[in-house]
């Protein structure tokens, strides 16, 4: 989410380190779920069958939104990892579907927007949906759900209904919670983190995730702002401990989040 232009500084050291994937079944692993405009596969992952999965608004949660904020996939991994090792140690875990890295391109390519130049986190087909941008670096693309990436999320949440929104960026440290139903897990994260928790990210996003899910669809967002290179994040190593016990208390906490099915 950051405000800045391109700046020299380099990514944080240490690698995204992949979750182990390889027992997976294919009912639950989609290692290309969605194909960018660049062909590029994008990855989901469930906590069950897919048909089964339909019915319990599983916690939808996302990495790499914005493809220059590593720290983001980082923890959407990290997140993945420990979901797989409690769940394999017999825990009863909210169900979830997971996307470690939606804008793959931008990644690949250490550059906030997408493969075709579009910022995802502004491309929401939200009823504030808007041409107009703060420059290059937040274009809405050419028409709301332009993107195959923004096209896919839309499904999921379509189709899956999901109790809890969880997007992992960086910029300067906080939480965003949207939605009163986020406040709780909001909480948890930021007690974790010692980050600040926010209402709103404090300037206008239309298009965003939070628009889109919870100012029309009612569904609770919470946007996690990891520090991030400009502010101080020397090492990705840094991520995960710093979130683990909010995730880990969002995770095992069963409940619907007041959500109304
Ligand atoms: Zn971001």
């Amino acid at each position: 989410m950051d405000e800045r232009g391109n700046s020299p500084v380099s990514r944080p050291s240490g690698a995204t380190r992949p979750a182990p994937r390889a027992l997976l079944s294919t009912t639950r692993h989609w290692p290309c779920w969605k194909k960018t405009s660049r062909g590029t596969a994008i990855e989901l992952l469930a906590s069950a069958n897919v048909d089964g999965l339909r019915r319990t608004r599983p916690i939808l949660l996302m990495g790499g939104v914005h493809g220059d904020e590593p720290e983001g996939v980082r923890l959407a991994e990290e997140t993945l990892r420990w979901l797989l090792t409690a769940e394999a140690a017999g825990e009863t875990l909210c169900p979830w579907l997971l996307i470690p890295c939606l804008n793959v391109d931008g990644f690949a390519a250490d550059q906030r927007v997408n493969g075709r130049g579009v910022d995802l986190n502004r491309n929401y087909p939200s009823s504030d949906w808007t041409t107009t941008s703060k420059g290059e670096r937040y274009n809405p693309g050419p028409s709301a759900a332009s993107e195959i990436e923004v096209q896919g999320v839309v499904e999921l949440i379509r189709d899956f209904n999901p109790r809890l929104i969880i997007h992992c960026h960086s910029w300067e440290p906080c939480v965003v919670a949207t939605g009163d139903r986020a406040l709780l897990d909001g909480e948890r994260l930021a007690r974790a983190s010692g980050y600040e928790l926010k209402p709103e990210i404090g300037y206008p996003t239309p298009g965003s995730l939070s628009r889109y899910a919870w100012h029309d669809l009612r569904i609770p967002v919470i946007c996690i702002e990891e520090r991030d290179r400009h502010n101080g994040l020397r090492d990705l190593d840094e991520v995960w401990p710093r979130f683990a016990l909010g995730m880990q208390e969002i995770f095992r906490d069963l409940s619907d989040r007041g959500a109304k099915s």
